[in-house]
């Protein structure tokens, strides 16, 4: 399986499995209605570039440091910045989760 032409959903940017949306690309109910609220959150993807520092960073650690976000949104922006945006890379091909690394790709 090249990972690469997977399909991933277009709000937790995890691989889709079943597509629970006919329009979008959905993995799952959960998704569809985060996806309805805040299709994308640019302020915490502007964030998360300012805040990031050089290296590996733990995705907990980085959480720790921000007040009133929703935790599958913050993961979620993270996922969408490393499969579609491609401005972070995650030091482990599974998955990310919140004890995943991530670090900023190098312009
Ligand atoms: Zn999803």
């Amino acid at each position: 399986m090249n990972l690469n032409n997977v399909s991933r959903c277009e709000y937790c940017a995890r691989i889709i499995y079943k597509n629970v949306s006919g329009t979008y690309k959905l993995c799952s109910l959960k998704c569809k209605n985060y996806f309805k609220k805040n299709k994308s959150n640019d302020e915490l993807e502007e964030f998360l570039l300012q805040n990031i520092s050089k290296g590996w960073n733990e995705i907990n650690v980085i959480f720790s440091t921000v007040n009133n976000i929703d935790k599958f949104e913050f993961i979620s922006a993270i996922g969408r910045m490393v499969h579609f945006d491609k401005t972070l890379n995650t030091k482990s091909k599974n998955e990310i989760s919140m004890r995943s690394f991530i670090s900023k790709v190098k312009k």
